[in-house]
């Protein structure tokens, strides 16, 4: 049923389209007149005004003709990150590249084109189904910020489905952590290097004996930290009086998401202290972890959707969010599901043809699976 040649195209068009976070309206333009052709409603929220960016969320609706049948989302961002413009692919028949200068945009584009092909399928068929709402959303690739602020009020949906995940076709992330983000600004004393430097207290020395104390890495199996970015320093004759470090906490616990993010904070203050400086902690949770299991109905459809066309299922915890936790927090229990795209966020980034093939094969089986409501 897969149309091959329009998918592929359809896929290679989307990426030609620069879209990086914030400036995502010439794709959504381009997307709107899409939905609208294959007969969906249309709404674009004001997402866009609240994130700064030129567009804002994408909703659209395809009324089902089997009123019984649970209402579901899908979701893909319309967002990339950078190298993200003049993207040329290269497809040679089984594996799309980009030319080596930027990244593909599989992330998230092969979704999109997968969504699309699959509502065209539906149409040219006439293939019975409930109301499927698609969501294409802003700013995921900047801390999932259209999903936060994505107007629900008009979604029937029960459930949601985000095809946003590297690896096979069929694995499904039922799990993903929790995440704090942490800003730790430290003030020691200016002084003249050269003449007086008694009077300083060097920041950038006791930030070293701050980030010495702290473990950072892999905490457990569930739960990382990371600081990943220091600034500070103004000359090599001024002893430094201010450095920040920032970074993150992400658990699938709560509990040990705040015990260790307070534990960064306390090594911060202590250690400052310590050496007469001071440090000031800033922490803001970025989103909320979700743990679904097998018994939960999302899981157990989209189980079911890829066993049905042969894939074999397999349930993962993951390492990092996606919009699907910002949709389980709004009372959408939502997976998020591996698309085949391979080596993201790098110029190496690629997906093979059949991996987009067997996401819009598996889009339809959900379908099906909720529309038959065997589940
Ligand atoms: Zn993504």
């Amino acid at each position: 049923m897969v149309n091959e040649k329009r998918l592929i195209e359809s896929f290679m068009e989307l990426v030609r389209i620069d879209s990086i976070s914030r400036e995502e309206r010439n794709l959504a333009i381009f997307l709107i007149k899409k939905l609208e052709d294959l007969g969906l409603e249309i709404k674009v929220d004001q997402a866009g005004e609240k994130v700064k960016s030129d567009s804002g969320n994408i909703i659209a609706r395809l009324k089902g003709s089997v009123k019984k049948a649970t209402p579901i989302m899908f979701s893909a961002h319309m967002d990339t990150v950078v190298p993200g413009k003049n993207i040329k692919p290269i497809c040679d028949g089984e594996k799309i590249v980009s030319d080596g200068k930027t990244i593909l945009g599989a992330d998230d584009k092969a979704a999109i084109a997968a969504l699309l092909e699959a509502l065209h399928i539906i149409k040219e068929h006439n293939i019975p189904c409930g109301d499927i709402e698609i969501v294409f959303s802003i700013c995921e690739e900047i801390g999932l910020q259209g999903a936060k602020n994505l107007d629900i009020s008009s979604l029937n949906a029960r459930m949601a489905f985000v095809l946003d995940c590297g690896g096979q076709v069929g694995e499904i992330i039922n799990a993903a952590p929790s995440q704090n983000s942490l800003k730790i600004i430290i003030h020691g004393k200016a002084a003249h290097a050269g003449s007086n430097p008694e009077e300083g207290i060097n920041a950038i020395q006791v930030a070293g004996f701050v980030l010495s104390r702290m473990k950072l890495g892999r905490i457990d199996e569930e739960t990382t930290t990371n600081i990943g970015i220091i600034s500070g320093g103004k000359a090599t004759n001024i002893v430094p009086d201010k450095v920040t470090l920032e970074g993150e906490v992400r658990s699938r616990n709560e509990e040990k998401l705040e015990k260790y993010t307070e534990q960064l904070k306390k090594i911060a203050e202590d250690t400052a202290q310590e050496f007469k400086a001071k440090a000031e902690v800033k922490t803001n949770r970025e989103y909320y972890c979700y743990n679904l299991s097998a018994d939960d109905r999302v899981v157990k459809i989209a189980m079911k959707a890829a066993r049905d066309i042969g894939l074999q299922p397999e349930l993962h915890p993951s390492g990092g969010g996606s919009d699907a936790n910002v949709f389980n927090k709004k009372g959408f229990p939502s997976v998020d599901l591996a698309i085949g795209m391979e080596k993201v966020h790098t110029v190496d980034e690629y997906i093979l043809v059949k991996s987009l093939k067997n996401t819009v094969k598996y889009v339809l089986s959900i379908i099906n699976t909720v529309t038959s409501g065997e589940n």
